[in-house]
């Protein structure tokens, strides 16, 4: 069987990333037949448009992408898509493209690989972030000269959704505990939403064990003792800081892989940006972009070649002999995909 899957190589560091992610999938012998999509300031410069409707079309079509990442200049205009007669503004082209196939649900697992000295013992969390509403809304409003406005967008229909994915998901995966991180003493409306609606959804999975922490508290607790914790259920904003946190505990933002699920589509990506300030280098690490693209052969069913990569990304950390410099190594990008190319095929 010939997989057919969209293909954003991304800005920055992605182009260089991908190409090492595709190296490592050829190697495991799959057939898959890559779509290219242009997105971001590719497209820009292009079209005159950072997300074409075409582009749009192929990734609904395949349902299934890998993605490299896209750079968001600070201060940069929303993303305008059209729907109808109306548009809609996204805050950056990566939340656009979450929204615009409504991938809702943003899975980010940050697991201790054996051999990479850390300061925590083994940790073993998933981060679950919703993905289209809080203050990513793309409500933002500039009231008059120094005074700006964005609006922090909950609805219990998004509440109910990504909670009940994460019981779900919990149950698939073997995960015990679900800890909801939100702030509702001062957001009671928006943030106690999300927490009563998560509390009601939790009585129907009992065999989960649920609880709730203030966002604060939850940082707090996460560097005191990261291995006390299962699954991190969080809001946009939340779930966006505490990825890079939890990324930084098991060493790098370079080993933090994730995946975008909804109904009808899922798209694949590191959970960090387009890094510019190394772009171009070879020294960007493409583990957490392969590591996705293993999530991505999870979800396609291909569990056991999913493992083999995953596998040979803990063989090659374990080694230690070919490294990116942001885990003190002195190899190139393309390096790492051969090395790992080559586990692959011992
Ligand atoms: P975004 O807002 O899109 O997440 P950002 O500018 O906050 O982007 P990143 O692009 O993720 O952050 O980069 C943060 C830092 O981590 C940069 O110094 C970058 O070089 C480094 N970094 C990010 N990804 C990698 C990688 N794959 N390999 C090595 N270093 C990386």
């Amino acid at each position: 069987m010939t997989y057919t899957i969209s293909l954003i190589r991304g800005d920055g560091i992605g182009p260089e990333i991908t190409e090492a992610a595709l190296k490592v999938l050829e190697a495991t012998g799959l057939a898959i037949e890559w779509e290219e999509v242009l997105l971001g300031e590719e497209a820009k410069k292009k079209y005159d448009h950072p997300f074409p409707d075409h582009s749009l079309e192929i990734l609904k079509k395949n349902r299934v992408a890998l993605k490299g990442p896209l750079i968001v200049h600070k201060g940069s205009e929303p993303v305008m898509i059209k729907h109808g007669k109306e548009m809609m503004a996204h805050p950056s082209i990566n939340s656009a493209i979450r929204r615009e196939l409504d991938c809702f649900a943003n899975v980010r697992p940050i697991k201790s690989f054996p051999g990479l000295p850390t300061r925590y013992p083994p940790i073993d969390i998933v981060i679950l972030r919703e993905v289209t509403e809080d203050l990513y809304s793309g409500l933002e409003h500039q009231v008059e000269d120094g005074v700006a406005q964005a609006i922090k967008l909950t609805t219990r229909k998004a509440c109910e959704r990504i909670t009940h994915f994460a019981f779900q998901y919990a149950k698939k995966y073997g995960r015990k505990r679900v800890t909801l991180g939100h702030k509702a003493n001062v957001l009671s409306l928006t943030d106690g939403l999300f927490l009563k609606t998560a509390k009601e959804i939790a009585k129907k999975y009992p065999e989960i064990q649920f609880d709730d922490l203030m966002i604060d508290a939850l940082c707090f607790q996460l560097i005191r003792d990261p291995t006390a914790f299962d699954l991190l259920l969080l809001s946009n904003q939340y779930g966006d800081i505490l990825s890079d946190l939890c990324a930084g505990l098991v060493g790098s933002l370079g080993l933090a892989p994730g995946g975008n699920f909804g109904e009808e589509c899922s798209v694949f990506e590191a959970s960090h940006g387009a890094a510019p300030d190394i772009a171009g280098k070879k020294i960007a690490n493409p583990l957490a972009l392969i590591l996705s693209a293993s999530l991505m052969l999870n979800y396609l069913g291909e569990s056991d070649l999913s493992q083999k990569i995953e596998n040979g990304v803990a063989q090659l950390l374990q080694e230690r002999r070919v490294l990116t410099p942001d885990l003190e190594g002195s190899s190139t990008t393309d390096d790492v995909a051969s090395e790992l190319v080559r586990i692959l095929s011992c």
